[in-house]
């Protein structure tokens, strides 16, 4: 049943000849490789314009028109070649069979509340979901045995419509899953399939959908089954919409019934990956699932699953977790618990810092990381504000040893090139570009001549100048903030970009600050910018709202500037593409450090579009005067209005004095060789390397295949490694609070410290722990020192007192060294899953 296909029984007028359009139809390759747009437009020009949509067109098609097209051998033998295309690419050979093809590793479970894939299957909000998508795709380009796990959503997140003041109108457009390009999911009879699952007390019927995505599978759960109740066929209705419980109840849906959906269709999955804490009740499935075919306890069956689980976190703020009140924990889960043989208390503890206190909320990142082998930022910068954020679960840790560590997001660059780029990438680099080792395409780029990199960006630039004009003729109401006659921007000026969620810490109105600087710019007589925006404010974000209807209003009282200024209403990833692949640059002002990573800014690179941006996410480790421009001083200053109209004065500087200037100095042939320069250079060191091509292969290679082979460990021989682990545990903490110190020692001698301690274990074996010297790291973002000590003589007359004996280097004063003792363990992640610590001093 792994592969669903569809019943030619539902298709009776499709002709023999042109069954190959249904796999076509069906992989949402075609979202980034446009091999078979010819047949969609084909089938129905107008319809692929508007819905971009093959499955919708091809269901929607005439028997006459399908009959001739059946007659037309041009086209048969086109439909012919393009799915023996789709055949070799899903037959190549792939990166993943090189790197992992022995490891243990079935299938990597990829769980997310939210997949942007295209926008003829809208189930997203913005970057996690875009992320996610991008992700997808990329492990189809690259051979990983991945599957998702999401939910199909009928009405997914909300559309938005402008008055002519910029007050945003929140729709709701149906999602007709029917008509959107997935399929449903049947039993090896054919019958559609349906899983139950008992919320709340109730019995409900989970529809499944899958989508295909080149070789990766996606599968899809709703509630919207007629046989249910209609207060529950709801709880599916928008992402991020409604109150407290119901979003528990699609956390449930999403981490519990999918992971059952993966058992149920006979998928093993070596590997959990939750995409953000929404899906960490995952962890609670997936370790009930093991008690039941091994016949374990909870605690033994989570001991040994989560070494296969691992957690990525996408929230720069404690805030933004989500929590539940545990009354509600409660209802949803006494059940559940007695079936995983656990009081539901301690279900509670795990998603509390302090297990003890009974008011505290149920926090699902704190569920994710006690339930998981290993934790994840999506930058560098965001991984320390993690550890940061997660330091509560790890008293008395530095934070430089709270174990979360980073994979910088990066995007699945065929998504994001426009046509001209692609070429100039293949011609220049070879078909492998996008699959390729990163550091292959680098030198190749750097040396494409200037004529034809110049003539690429600006056709990208004409192009998006024609999509905007376009976009007003199809819906001239989006645009009745400005007059009808007003001219849309111009293809020969330099064009700024800035489209993201209108939300306050992303300060999209930082740019209105000086409003009369801001129009000298725009009608600047021999550097003229023009500037494109869009984004959508949460229904219920109000302050986002005003800031976008200060945009609006901006626009509508100059008319001197009309048409150098437009915003693009209901953002999405079809425009997101558009405005990507034609500015000159894009500009991102977050409050450092909210930006958790930020992708759009990656978008523009394979373009050849710059980047101007705060020191924040992934700019912060992307940066160099040689590859764009940066505003910020690299530190926090959390919501100072002060230093806000600093950074936009530094903005408006580097608009003015540097930006323009290098964008209109132009050589005799009218090339402007101080941008091509900085374009060339981020073109070659950025792209490859801010792509999912490269974030794949580090997830695999620093945490799947790592993973796996840890789960297999604990697994194996009846547990016995994950047995020996919980025993070393459970002595380690009834015996920690008996630990102590006594005397503590100190010589110097030449250019070494000599170390001497005493220390009491009582009944703890001196194997149990690790007892060392440690120092700070001398700077930020270093490893701290840390020098085993060795146990030597025990100390006479005492009850497990050793004298300890160790040495440090001298090369910092003694007062930064102490001695600390911490558990070891060889299987244990530590202080990830054993947090004790005890401190000299
Ligand atoms: C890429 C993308 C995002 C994410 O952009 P950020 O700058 O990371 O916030 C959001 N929405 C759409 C439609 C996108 O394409």
């Amino acid at each position: 049943m792994a592969d669903a296909v569809y019943p030619p029984a539902c298709f009776p007028h499709l002709p023999e000849a042109l069954r190959e359009l249904i796999p076509l139809a069906l992989d949402l390759r075609w979202s980034w490789s446009h091999v078979s747009d010819v047949l969609w437009e084909t089938l129905d020009p107008e319809a692929w314009r508007l819905t971009g949509n093959p499955w919708l067109i091809l269901q929607n098609a005439s028997p006459a028109k399908l009959e001739a097209l059946a007659q037309d051998p041009d086209f048969c033998r086109r439909l012919e070649e393009i799915a023996a295309e789709r055949r070799r690419y899903l037959e190549r050979p792939t990166w993943f069979q090189e790197v992992g093809g022995k490891a243990p590793l079935r299938h990597i479970a990829y769980f997310c509340m939210e997949f942007g894939l295209t926008e003829a299957l809208p189930l997203y909000s913005g970057g996690l979901g875009i992320l996610a998508g991008d992700y997808l795709k990329n492990c189809s380009d690259l051979g990983l045995p991945v599957i998702g796990i999401g939910l199909l959503y009928q009405e997914g997140y909300f559309r938005q419509i402008l008055d002519e003041e910029g007050n945003q109108v929140a729709v709701y457009p149906n999602n007709n899953p029917w008509e959107l390009p997935v399929m449903p999911v049947r039993t090896d009879d054919g019958q559609i399939l349906r899983m139950h699952y008992r919320f709340n007390g109730f019995n409900l019927w989970v529809r499944v959908w899958q989508a295909r995505i080149g070789r990766t599978r996606l599968y899809l759960l709703d509630l919207n089954d007629p046989a249910n109740p209609p207060s529950d066929r709801c709880i599916t209705d928008r992402l991020y919409g409604g109150g407290t419980e119901q979003r528990l109840q699609q956390e449930i849906l999403l981490g519990i019934v999918g992971w059952q959906l993966l058992e149920r269709l006979g998928l093993e999955a070596t590997l959990c990956h939750l995409n953000e804490g929404h899906a960490a009740f995952a962890v609670l499935e997936r370790a009930r699932s093991y008690m039941r075919r091994h016949r374990v306890d909870f605690e033994l069956a989570l001991t040994v699953t989560r070494a296969g689980n691992l957690f990525t976190t996408h929230t720069p703020v404690a805030a933004g977790f989500d929590r539940f009140p545990p009354a509600l924990i409660r209802r949803y889960f006494s059940y559940y618990c007695d079936t995983l043989g656990i009081p539901v208390a301690q279900l509670l503890a795990l998603g509390r810092s302090d297990p003890a206190d009974d008011s505290e909320p149920f926090n699902m990142a704190w569920l994710a990381i006690r339930g998981s082998g290993a934790v994840n930022g999506v930058s560098r910068l965001h991984g320390a504000v993690s550890r940061r954020i997660f330091s509560p679960l790890f008293p008395r840790w530095p934070l430089a040893e709270v174990p979360v560590g980073h994979v910088t997001n990066g995007v699945h660059t065929p998504s994001w090139d426009s046509p001209e780029s692609d070429r100039l990438w293949t011609d220049t680099c070879g078909e492998e570009r996008w699959v390729c080792d990163p550091c292959q395409t680098r030198e190749l780029i750097r040396k494409v001549d200037a004529e034809p990199l110049w003539e690429c960006r600006t056709r990208n630039r004409r192009r998006l100048v024609q999509f905007v004009r376009d976009l007003r003729a199809q819906r001239p109401a989006s645009f009745n903030y400005l007059p009808a006659d007003t001219p849309l921007l111009d293809p020969n000026i330099l064009t700024l970009g800035f489209a993201r969620r209108f939300t306050c810490y992303k300060r999209p109105n930082l740019l209105l600050t000086d409003p009369a600087r801001l129009l000298r710019l725009f009608a600047h007589p021999h550097y003229p910018v023009q500037l494109v925006l869009a984004g959508k404010a949460h229904p219920q974000d109000w302050e986002g709202q005003a800031m976008l209807r200060d945009w609006i209003q901006f626009i509508r009282s100059h008319p001197e500037i009309a048409g150098r200024v437009v915003f693009l209403p209901d953002y999405d990833m079809q425009m997101a593409e558009q405005i990507v692949e034609g500015v000159d640059a894009w500009i991102n002002t977050p409050r450092r450090p909210w930006e958790a990573c930020g992708t759009s800014g990656m978008k523009v690179l394979v373009n050849g579009g710059l980047n101007i941006s705060e020191l924040d996410g992934w700019w912060a480790e992307a940066y160099d005067p040689a590859v764009g421009w940066a505003i910020g001083d690299g530190r926090e200053h959390d919501a100072d209005p002060a230093w806000d109209r600093f950074e936009a004065e530094q903005l408006y500087q580097i608009l003015e004095t540097e930006v323009a200037p290098a964008f209109y100095q132009r050589d005799s042939r009218g090339i402007p060789t101080r941008w091509l320069a900085k374009m060339r250079e981020s073109m070659a060191r950025l792209t490859p390397h801010f792509s999912a091509n490269r974030m794949v292969r580090q997830y695999t290679e620093q945490y799947y295949l790592p993973l796996a082979q840890d789960y297999a460990r604990r697994h194996r021989d009846d547990q016995a490694v994950a047995r020996d682990l919980i025993a070393w545990r459970h002595r380690l903490e009834s015996q920690w609070h008996t630990l102590h110190f006594g005397e503590l020692e100190v010589k110097r001698e030449g250019d070494v410290y000599r170390f001497q301690v005493q220390v009491y274990l009582g009944s703890l074996a001196p194997e149990a722990v690790q007892v060392e010297i440690y120092a700070d790291p001398e700077e930020p973002g270093e490893a701290p020192w840390r020098f085993p000590m060795t146990p030597g003589h025990p100390l006479l007359g005492s009850v497990g007192g050793f004298l300890y004996q160790g040495e440090a280097p001298a090369l910092r004063p003694q007062e930064h060294y102490t001695v600390r003792i911490v558990p070891r363990h060889t299987e244990a992640k530590i202080p990830l899953e054993v947090t004790p610590i005890l401190w000299q001093r």
